[in-house]
């Protein structure tokens, strides 16, 4: 299977090529050529899988070159998880949550991170390829950990991430300072996410850094959903929390269900837009937005434009006003075309703004329902729900879950709410929504919760205070290049 760029579709790579290189080198990202299918019959097969086996039938369909070894790197990447990689809980009728952190750093992005230096260090023996491979990330909280768990001591990998100073969760930023690994880095960077991630994306595509890099032996990678390897594990949960819908008897294979998703670079919503395209009986796609609300004015107007006040949320993890992936979305809806598209993002990058057709506009509407939470609305859910159901959200996974409550209204159709971080990790907005005060001490907010919730606290989280913190640099936004170039140095 061939992948092509968003913004030149002659220019083709295999799947394994898409996830060394991350991003194309016109700055477009990789799409599959042809969106393959899952049969009705296939579907059905899934529900008598576990989750490892699920992922990696998924999986199989875009990367054929790694078929024979994803079976087991799956089940290895899925055994750091706590259990069950993607629980369905049910809440109440046509009503259900999916929990996907229940992995090591306790955010969904260890659904994909957890598996992507597999993919890499296979595509990598595919492509024959000896060089060491430099991990650039751009985090607004919890793709970072991930990343840095998931490639901490990869024999031919090193990984250094970026995130906003101030811009992220006391135990977000705790858990980067003190990551352990002899291949990592981590610096704080000025400025918010959308300036990190723009930062990365130029050293991305300047020719002379990556020539910089490859004189010492590195070439440049991604494991921000930019990277395809990033995106397509993430397709795997959709399927899987079908499959469960199906087995447990709540619907019958061929219902249609929609799925609420919390989105800031619009990778994980995108997944699930992959999913509907790959044949899953999808009925909405619900984005769900904390006041960052960019693309909920994008659904209603047809016109994305980021000249707007940049706000920081009790969701940091979603305070994006630049969603990356929305060029994949743009780039399906013109019907593939790769000029309109280049043309569009351009405009994104002179003007901060680009608009839509009508006819385009009609098309997402039909597939997607968008909805915004304030601060003060995200912890009313949190507080609501917890006192309703005795189950406590998350921020990010309570933005989702208000949205799911603005879609249903009367309608009868189920709907899952994509749950994508532990209340842990934003322990002190939690503890307000629900009405304690928080103590000072992340450790002592962090027991508190878990006797206010009974919830169980996870020991990586418990044992932060702890930990030596290696890393609390600063670095302005032009000094990205200086610290990978240095990082490099020392290495070579
Ligand atoms: C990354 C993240 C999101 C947003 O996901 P995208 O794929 O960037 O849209 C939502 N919630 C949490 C907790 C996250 O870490």
């Amino acid at each position: 299977m061939n992948y092509i760029s968003t913004r030149n579709a002659s220019l083709k790579v295999s799947g394994a090529e898409a996830i060394v290189g991350g991003i194309a080198p016109d700055g477009g990202l990789y799409v599959p050529e042809v969106i393959p299918e899952v049969t009705a019959k296939e579907r059905e097969a899934l529900a008598e899988m576990d989750y490892p086996a699920r992922a990696a039938f998924i999986i199989g369909k875009y990367l054929p070159e790694l078929k024979d070894e994803l079976l087991s790197w799956c089940e290895k990447a899925y055994s750091r998880f706590d259990g069950d990689p993607a629980p369905l809980v049910k809440i109440e009728d046509n009503f259900y949550l999916l929990e996907l952190w229940h992995g090591p750093t306790h955010a969904f992005k260890d659904m994909a991170l957890t598996l992507l230096p597999y993919l890499l260090t296979g595509s990598k023996r595919v492509l024959k390829r000896t060089d060491r491979t430099l991990i650039l990330v751009a985090t607004s909280g919890d793709t970072g950990k991930a990343a840095l768990e998931g490639f901490r001591d990869v024999d031919g990998t090193d990984c250094i991430v970026f995130y906003p100073s101030g811009g992220v969760s006391e135990l977000q930023q705790l858990q980067m300072q003190t990551q352990k690994g002899g291949n990592v880095y981590v610096s704080a960077i000025e400025g918010n996410f959308d300036d990190a991630q723009s930062a990365v994306k130029k050293i991305f595509t300047d020719d002379s850094v990556r020539n910089n890099l490859a004189s010492l032996g590195y070439n440049l990678s991604s494991a921000n959903s930019i990277n395809w390897g990033r995106l397509v594990p993430q397709i795997a949960y959709y399927f899987s929390a079908y499959a469960d819908l199906v087995s447990s008897g709540e619907i019958e294979d061929g219902d249609k269900v929609a799925f609420s998703v919390p989105t800031g670079n619009f990778g994980n919503i995108l997944a699930c837009y992959y999913a509907m395209r790959m044949g899953l009986p999808v009925e909405r796609l619900v984005c769900a937005s904390n006041d960052n609300n960019v693309l909920t004015d994008f659904f209603d107007t047809g016109i994305y434009d980021v000249h707007r006040e940049f706000y920081k949320t009790i969701s940091p993890s979603m305070d994006i006003l630049v969603s990356s992936n929305f060029e994949r979305l743009l780039f399906e809806v013109s019907g593939r075309d790769d000029e309109l598209t280049a043309r569009r993002m351009n405009e994104l990058k002179e003007n901060g703004k680009y608009v839509v057709s009508d006819g385009e506009l009609a098309k997402l509407s039909e597939l997607f329902f968008a909805d915004y939470a304030s601060d003060e609305i995200t912890k009313e859910t949190i507080g609501g729900f917890f006192e309703d159901t005795g189950y406590i959200l998350d921020p990010h996974s309570a933005v989702a879950v208000s949205a799911a409550d603005a879609y249903v209204g009367s309608d009868e159709i189920p709907i899952v709410t994509v749950c994508t971080a532990s209340p842990y990790k934003f322990v002190g907005s939690v503890l307000e929504a629900i009405g304690e005060s928080v103590p000072k001490s992340a450790i002592k907010a962090l027991v508190k919760l878990e006797n206010e919730t009974a919830l169980p606290l996870p020991e990586s989280l418990k044992e932060l205070e702890t930990l030596e913190k290696r890393f609390t640099g600063v670095v302005g936004r032009d000094g990205i290049e200086g610290v990978v170039m240095k990082y490099a140095k020392e290495r070579a």
